[in-house]
């Protein structure tokens, strides 16, 4: 974010640029010389040692040893900390603010206005940011409409701080198979999703969510689920034929679909209709982790969130979710060995904001991946599962000058991304405390 004292500066710039009659767009762009003691740009396997990242505007013009700064230039020392890309989390809800129990949920769905849910997603961006996550994909509103749009819209226009954002909107499910259920019929109470029904009916979500501003479109592929046979299964929401209608019309419409997928048959439903990634997949088998790697279908894990609900809803009487906690490590560690394409996500507003939102990474690396993989999931494999490999994820010449900065070394102990002591989105410095 712009810091009081920086936003005055940029005003006293525009007022001179005005007295001297030149025109906004002649302006050159600000560079700035970071340098690196080490830097993990996303690709290399070993870290290089004392790098110097010159920023120009909101991109990196270019890296390497030795680079003289320029005159004019900003000087950011790093010179004893570790660089790295921004991070990318590619599984969160910024209008929610923890739903470890059904009651939780509730409370934020009929006592919380849309407007109220808003402010407080605006500290959520605001907190991820400084965090070191310049990037985020945020898989529905669950109820608050299109208000995930308004946070991603006063981001880029730089009306408030926060990741780049894509957006998912509403979601959908069929009647009577998402939250608020168990209501009286007397009582309209809101939706946590679009409800959707029928070829038709799916098909209109999708073409009104992407007329809001949905980048994504995301649906929820099962619930209910349950062991037999040593498996974990599911109830699956939609027909064959609606589930193929949600993603034949997103991508019709140039967007790209996510499910929300957690049993074995929820799972095959959805990679059978054609979904880009898997949300949650505990119960991924060697057959739906073999399809996944043949078409490129991306895994988001988000086993944190797993852990950190698993006691709560068992003591609300689901003790299916500590069983799920199992699952998932064994899971993860196939889908390792097997080259699923893993990126990083949290669902983050599963949980509290205020919870470090880089300890999914401790999870990851103690679940079977190298600091290396896990660091790649969090970066550049995230871009990737974006399409946008060509703008974030690594730090390179051309790509957006998203880069962060910890202490100590991260592929010794991945712990260090949850102290982010420096952060920089498109060039501005967001963050940097200085030892
Ligand atoms: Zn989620």
């Amino acid at each position: 974010m712009t810091s009081p004292r920086t936003r005055a500066a940029l005003v006293a710039g525009s007022l001179a640029a005005l007295c001297a009659g030149h025109a906004h767009a002649a302006d050159p762009a600000p560079v700035v010389a970071v340098r690196c003691g080490r830097l993990l740009d996303g690709r290399q396997a070993t870290p290089a040692e004392a790098v110097t990242i010159l920023v120009e505007g909101e991109r990196i013009r270019q890296v390497g040893r030795g680079l003289a700064t320029p005159p004019g230039a900003t000087e950011i020392d790093l010179g004893r900390s570790t660089c790295l890309p921004g991070l990318i989390d590619n599984h969160t809800h910024v209008l929610l603010q923890g739903d470890i129990t059904s009651a939780e949920y509730e409370d934020q769905l009929l006592k919380e206005s849309i407007p109220y849910r808003t402010i407080r997603a605006t500290m959520a961006a605001r907190t991820a940011l400084e965090h070191g996550f310049t990037t985020m994909r945020d898989l529905e509103t669950e109820g608050a409409m299109y208000a995930d749009v308004d946070v991603r819209n006063a981001i880029n226009r730089g009306v408030i701080p926060g990741p780049r954002l894509f957006v998912a909107t509403r979601a959908m499910a069929p009647t009577g198979t998402y939250p608020l259920l168990g209501f009286s019929w007397e009582l309209r109470v809101p939706e946590g999703v679009q409800i959707a029904d029928g070829v038709d009916g799916v098909r209109q979500a999708v073409r009104e969510q992407v007329k809001y501003g949905a980048d994504w479109i995301k649906y929820y592929s099962d619930r209910r689920y349950y062991m037999k046979d040593g498996a974990l299964h599911s109830w699956v929401n939609f027909t064959d034929e609606e589930a193929h209608a949600i993603v034949a019309e997103a991508h019709r419409l140039g967007r790209k679909v996510a499910a929300h997928a957690i049993g074995r048959e929820g799972i095959l439903s959805a990679l059978n209709a054609g979904v880009d990634t898997i949300e949650h997949g505990h119960g991924l088998d060697d057959e739906t982790m073999d399809i996944m790697v043949r078409r490129g279908v991306f895994w988001c894990p988000t086993i944190y969130v797993g852990v950190y609900v698993a006691e709560g809803r068992a003591r609300a009487g689901a003790p299916i979710w500590l069983t799920m906690v199992d699952l998932h490590k064994q899971a993860f560690a196939r889908a390792v060995r097997k080259g699923v394409k893993i990126a990083y996500g949290t669902d983050a507003g599963g949980y509290a904001w205020t919870e470090p939102q880089a300890r999914e990474l401790s999870y990851m690396v103690r679940y079977g991946m190298t600091p290396l993989q896990a660091i790649a999931s969090a970066t550049r494999v995230g871009a990737e599962l974006l399409g946008r490999e060509a703008d974030i994820g690594t730090v390179e010449a051309g790509r957006f000058a998203d880069i962060i900065a910890v202490a100590g070394d991260p592929l010794q102990d991945i712990a260090e991304l949850e102290r982010v002591h420096f952060v920089m989105k498109g060039g501005q410095t967001v963050r940097w405390d200085k030892p």
